[in-house]
């Protein structure tokens, strides 16, 4: 017998045609544009896919900033598409510097895009956007943020800091579903998106959605809207308007602060040691020798209480605790924070369950009033 609530998902009416340029709309008010937003009807890795395909061509010089595998994907699909493409690594699982994408960008004749991610949940790292937003700029170049892990983490003001091109996904920060994309487009990015060379009828084409959707009046999208997964959005947007973009990014600073707190308590040791240097999203520790992340992550407990093994290069050293979303609440942190004392316990590395607790609380309660925060 199906789950009568699971089967309510089945009854869906389709998602109304005047309600697309509303969600679009309202997205852009989160992220502070008045450039056009776009959905892609996949997942953000997709939307990312796309904005490179779309972008990438002969002749065209990108600076591809590398801090993950999603950085990793990018430059490949660039170069897929006829670009070429400089990949500026950082170390592995940290931030990029300032000062290595000043020395990339002057060290080039001409760059005509800058790629960056935001924040990362790879390795729970935070890149320094506001610095090489102004760099980008300067260099007269196009900037790509890919900001699914950090819209509704941090303030996004995409029209302030001269995003070109800002890749959302509602699943992170936001609470939102997992197989929408938006992207905010830059009348300048248009120009190198839609010209007469660039793919066209293909799901990786902005250029198309430009044409079918943005031209014809913003009514009807192109193929078959899920009406699932535009349900599922407003609901996302609403819930964040209820409690007000500010206080979501502020409830995501909380759970950063209180995971940083308990985790250090319980013993653990921190993979970024700066605070602003972390992701609002997922904090990330060293493991001791002798300890691999994916074996630990492997655990149903583990799971449940928001534990996974980092991604990239540096997985098996990295435990990543996910305070994003839903889970960016008190009980979900202090749930994940004992979690990793039991399993520092259970490795014979000294811990002390309680104290988890009073830092959590400690944290909560101390800078920021004795709520919670979690208004899911
Ligand atoms: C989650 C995430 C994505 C999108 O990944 P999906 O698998 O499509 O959800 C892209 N970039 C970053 C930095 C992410 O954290």
């Amino acid at each position: 017998m199906p789950d009568p609530d699971r089967r309510l998902l089945l009854n869906l009416p389709p998602y109304p045609a005047t309600g697309y340029a509303k969600l679009a709309d309202r997205i852009a008010a989160l992220i502070g544009t008045k450039n056009d937003v776009v959905f892609v009807q996949a997942e953000a890795v997709v939307a990312l896919e796309a904005a490179a395909t779309s972008l990438g061509a002969k002749g065209m010089t990108a600076l591809n900033i590398v801090t993950s595998p999603y950085g990793e994907l990018f430059g490949f699909w660039l170069r897929r598409a006829g670009a070429d493409v400089i990949d500026l690594r950082a170390e592995p699982g940290l931030p990029v510097t300032v000062a290595a994408v000043a020395e990339a960008l002057a060290g080039a004749d001409r760059i005509d895009l800058v790629a960056l991610v935001h924040a990362e949940s790879a390795s729970g790292i935070l890149n320094p956007l506001p610095q090489i937003a102004k760099l980008a700029r300067e260099k007269g170049a196009l900037f790509l943020v890919d900001a699914v892990a950090s819209a509704g983490g941090y303030e996004l003001d995409v029209d302030a800091l001269g995003i070109d091109i800002a890749i959302i996904g509602p699943q992170k920060a936001l609470g939102g579903p997992a197989s929408i994309s938006a992207v905010s487009i830059s009348a300048r990015a248009w120009q190198a998106i839609d010209r007469p060379d660039a793919p066209r009828r293909s799901v990786l084409s902005l250029a198309d959605i430009r044409h079918n959707w943005l031209d014809a009046g913003r009514g009807v999208l192109a193929g078959m809207p899920s009406a699932l997964e535009f349900q599922a959005l407003e609901a996302a947007l609403d819930r964040v308007e209820a409690e007000g973009i500010a206080g979501t990014i502020a409830r995501h600073l909380r759970a950063q602060r209180a995971a940083r707190a308990g985790l250090v308590a319980v013993g653990a040791r921190l993979w970024v040691e700066e605070e602003r240097d972390a992701s609002r999203l997922v904090t990330t520790i060293l493991l001791p020798d002798g300890l691999d992340a994916r074996k630990l992550a492997e655990d149903d407990a583990a799971v449940a209480a928001g534990l996974s093994a980092g991604i990239g290069c540096v997985a098996s050293k990295l435990l990543r605790l996910d305070h994003t979303g839903r889970r960016a609440s008190r009980e979900a942190v202090l749930e994940g924070v004992r979690a990793v004392g039991r399993i520092l316990d259970k490795a014979g590395v000294g811990t002390d369950a309680a104290s988890a607790d009073a830092a959590v609380a400690a944290a909560y309660a101390g800078e920021f009033g004795t709520g919670s925060g979690d208004t899911n």
